[in-house]
């Protein structure tokens, strides 16, 4: 059965889509720990992220290089940062995570922010267009 990121992908469930090429495709974390929360996410399902192959894995950095990069441009924030945990969607994914006030900001136990659909409509929009 297909993991429910794959689903997003072939657009069977809704998404806030930031960025999409051949290999990746990333979205809003739907439940952030900051505005801009995104996931960056290989078409080919892979559950752990260190399985993937060297040569996509090399790639997944660079999109999400770029990715991040984009981020920055919406997001006020001292940097992104990169996590991986990956125990909930077996399907390897990598956060980025605008960091605000300073390391706490990544920290999962936080309680996670509600935005409306037209806040995540907006932020996605606008880093999609940052990422162009
Ligand atoms: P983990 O596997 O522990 O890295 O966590 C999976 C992440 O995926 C969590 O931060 C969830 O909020 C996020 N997530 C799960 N389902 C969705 C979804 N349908 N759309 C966006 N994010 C999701």
């Amino acid at each position: 059965m297909a993991t429910i990121f794959s689903r997003i992908i072939a657009g069977e469930i809704p998404s806030y889509k930031v960025a999409e090429d051949d290999n990746f495709f990333a979205f809003l974390d739907i439940n952030p720990l900051i505005k801009g929360h995104t996931l960056v996410v290989p078409k080919k399902e892979v559950d752990y992220l260190f399985d993937i192959d060297d040569a996509l894995l090399e790639k997944m950095m660079v999109f999400s290089k770029r990715t991040a990069k984009a981020i920055e441009k919406v997001v006020k924030c001292q940097r992104v940062g990169l996590t991986v945990i990956g125990l909930e969607v077996p399907h390897a994914h990598i956060h980025l995570i605008p960091i605000i006030t300073g390391m706490q900001d990544m920290n999962f136990a936080n309680p996670k922010l509600k935005l409306t659909k037209e806040e995540f409509e907006e932020i996605a929009l606008a880093i999609n267009k940052a990422w162009r």
